[in-house]
């Protein structure tokens, strides 16, 4: 199965699972209270009148389709009317979608949904974990309490830093469609350069919106992959367009790469494709800027410093007080 049967079969699985909930939904509620199951029947055959009355060509038929509407209309306020006197939702009978703007079928017309777009993107470029960690670190799930309130040498404390810093991540992802900012996190492990980075894919997935995110070495080994397998060309470019044009790619612990020319290459290029597309960057790195200047060539360097925001983070590994908390 390729990538698109696979997602597709998905499509069909998460389809199944809502109609099936709501089967479940209908019996528990048809038990507890059977008007509503009458009023189901009744809708149903109301359906088939009102059909069979649109196709005969009877002089009345007009005023019988009035009268069928308003049948149909008094059954719907009569099961909200239960529904509400019952303490349920309105909507409690209706199908839940995953997607409500293509209703779990992945399309919109003949277009691919932007739902369709992330799953594509999730296998193309293996970010299953990446639903995983954002189920645990997100804007709600951060705690600035690990970050100490003691002045540092930089003149203020980590924690005031980090307020600064947390502010900007959450106004970057509400604002992301009216900015044309790229970040740069720079600053040691352990300091929650990642969280941050998770936390605004999150919300940006929950927009809707395209993310790749990936770590330096995983991003050049990926490059590397595509063009070196020649078997299947599509593909290929299709899989790099997406690290070109995607609405927000990250990149994790810039770096940690294996230095080589190659390497070098293909950050240069992806840095410079995506700010002439003017699409937005993440990249968070623990090296300092001096580390960045020795490590990198000019060219690449002067796009950091030139069209990234920098935020530094410091103060103790946050990590290590997590660990001592639990
Ligand atoms: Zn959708």
């Amino acid at each position: 199965m390729n990538d698109i049967q696979t997602i597709l079969k998905e499509y069909e699985e998460i389809r199944d699972k809502n109609r099936q909930e709501l089967e479940k939904r209908k019996k528990e509620l048809y038990e507890k209270l059977p008007r509503l199951k009458e009023i189901e029947d009744e809708m149903i055959k109301l359906g088939l009148d009102i059909t069979k009355a649109i196709l005969m060509n009877e002089e009345n038929r007009d005023i019988l389709l009035k009268e069928l509407h308003k049948k149909q209309t008094d059954l719907k306020i009569e099961k909200t009317e239960i529904l509400t006197a019952n303490n349920y939702p309105k909507d409690y009978l209706e199908i839940k979608y995953n997607c409500e703007l293509c209703k779990d079928t992945g399309y919109i017309g003949s277009e691919k949904c932007s739902c369709f777009m992330q799953k594509l993107i999730a296998y193309r470029y293996k970010q299953f974990k990446l639903s995983h960690r954002i189920a645990k670190e997100n804007f709600d799930s951060f705690n600035i309490n690990f970050y100490s309130n003691e002045p540092t040498e930089k003149g203020i404390s980590p924690r005031k830093n980090m307020e600064h810093i947390l502010m900007e991540c959450i106004k970057y992802a509400k604002d992301f469609d009216h900015h044309n900012k790229n970040l740069l996190f720079i600053g040691r492990p352990g300091l929650g350069k990642t969280f941050l980075c998770n936390s605004i894919a999150k919300d940006l997935l929950d927009l809707g919106k395209s993310v790749i995110y990936q770590s330096a070495p995983e991003l050049i080994d990926l490059v590397r992959k595509h063009k070196f397998s020649f078997d299947n060309e599509d593909l290929e470019d299709e899989a790099l367009r997406d690290i070109y044009e995607c609405d927000l790619l990250i990149i994790d612990d810039l770096g940690t790469e294996l230095s080589t020319q190659f390497s070098g290459l293909v950050i240069y290029n992806i840095l410079n494709k995506r700010l002439l597309l003017n699409k937005k960057m993440i990249i968070s790195t623990n090296l300092d800027i001096d580390e960045i200047i020795e490590n990198y060539s000019e060219r690449i360097s002067s796009r950091l410093f030139g069209n990234f925001y920098i935020y530094e983070f410091f103060g103790e590994d946050i990590r290590l007080k997590l660990r001592n908390v639990i």
